[in-house]
């Protein structure tokens, strides 16, 4: 009996002491995201796999002719995707990574009653940061126009656009041309973005980066399908952002995005959707060779919400064989992947809201 007391006794001052730690942190008020011994990065690469659940990432196993890059990453957590609505959209689901608010879905960088908010890239362009956006849609499309552009509406492509030339951003990457010269205004913006101190180019995408800020767009909308014959713009213009903006002294911050892999799933095309993310794996292992090399890189991939309702079914109960189905055209409410891997990593451990992930960003960015 006596025995038994004093280790109650014992579990009882453990008790105590732990719950007056937790106070403190309470009292002080600052409830910190970095752990003490967090190392923090100098800089960060955001990979937006537009619609890809884990069942979409879990085709990366099946299709991919080697192990996926996926796979090397060790810190992975799930992310809760709703915001306004139960079921988001690529703009509402970018603008939570780009700002930390919950908006409906449509706004770009506008928060539920329109109000613009400001974005990591604004914040961080203040700092002396690089900044970079890579996308296969077009630049104005709702994921990346979220970092740097604020409309009540995604479809006002136009107005997107006249963010552009005075938004900071060191690297644009991606498709968009016909929104900067061949406008219902009749402006032609490639004038206000060279006015501005862009370099633009049309063509094709350079071997190696320039001292100048670069616009870089090789389509009139979206970038071709890699069935098309986009090749290996998405690995190369993430190496060509990388090896540019890692000059800055500072640190950088590059968001790049495989846009079309939700457009395979609106389609109902798993052969679309699966080229569209082993392209993006592709560009995740670029990336991380960066960082592996450079060790001050925390990268991070992720998805703003899944498309299609896709699975892995087996082909007419055929354990042996896979079926890519999809149970809708539009987006689901499945929680979506995270896998985090450099300084800082440990943060994206578990389970959280969407909008997290901007705050993670910005306290290790601090
Ligand atoms: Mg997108
Ligand atoms: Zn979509």
């Amino acid at each position: 009996m006596k025995i038994k007391f004093s280790i109650l006794t014992i579990l009882l001052s453990v008790s105590i002491i732990s719950t007056s730690c937790v106070s403190v942190n309470v009292k002080d008020n600052t409830v910190s995201h970095v752990p003490q011994e967090s190392k923090k990065p100098k800089n960060i690469i955001l990979l937006i796999g537009d619609g890809m659940g884990l069942s979409q990432v879990s085709a990366a196993i099946y299709y991919k002719n080697a192990k996926p890059n996926f796979e090397r990453f060790n810190t992975i957590g799930l992310s809760k995707t709703s915001s306004n609505e139960l079921i988001t959209d690529s703009a509402a689901g970018a603008t939570v990574f780009s700002t930390g608010v919950k908006t409906y879905n449509g706004a770009i960088g506008v928060d539920k009653d329109t109000i613009p908010v400001p974005t990591i890239v604004e914040h961080l362009v203040k700092r002396g940061y690089g900044t970079g956006l890579v996308a296969t849609s077009a630049i104005q499309h709702a994921t990346p126009a979220s970092f740097y552009a604020h409309v009540k509406s995604r479809s006002m492509y136009e107005e997107i656009t006249e963010f552009a030339p005075k938004s900071g951003v060191n690297f644009f990457a991606g498709g968009g041309l016909k929104f900067f010269n061949k406008r219902k205004d009749g402006k032609d913006l490639l004038v206000s973005m060279k006015d501005n101190g862009y370099e633009v180019i049309t063509d094709k995408l350079p071997k190696s980066p320039s001292e100048k800020n670069q616009l870089i767009l090789l389509a009139e909308n979206g970038m071709p399908k890699m069935s098309e014959g986009r090749g290996d713009f998405l690995p190369n213009a993430t190496k060509l952002a990388m090896e540019k903006l890692s000059k800055n002294e500072n640190g950088f911050f590059l968001m790049v995005e495989g846009s079309q892999i939700d457009w395979g799933g609106h389609n109902n095309e798993g052969d679309y959707l699966i080229e569209e993310l082993l392209d993006f794996d592709k560009a995740i292992g670029v990336a991380l060779d960066f960082a592996a090399k450079n060790g001050e890189t925390l990268v991070i991939v992720t998805a703003d919400h899944e498309t299609g309702g896709f699975t892995l079914a087996s082909k007419d109960g055929d354990y042996n064989k896979i079926n890519p189905v999809f149970s809708t055209t539009g987006h689901s409410g499945t929680m979506v992947p995270v896998f985090a891997k450099g300084p800082g990593a440990e943060l994206f451990n578990g389970i959280y809201e969407n909008n997290e992930i901007y705050f993670k960003m910005m306290e290790l960015l601090k």
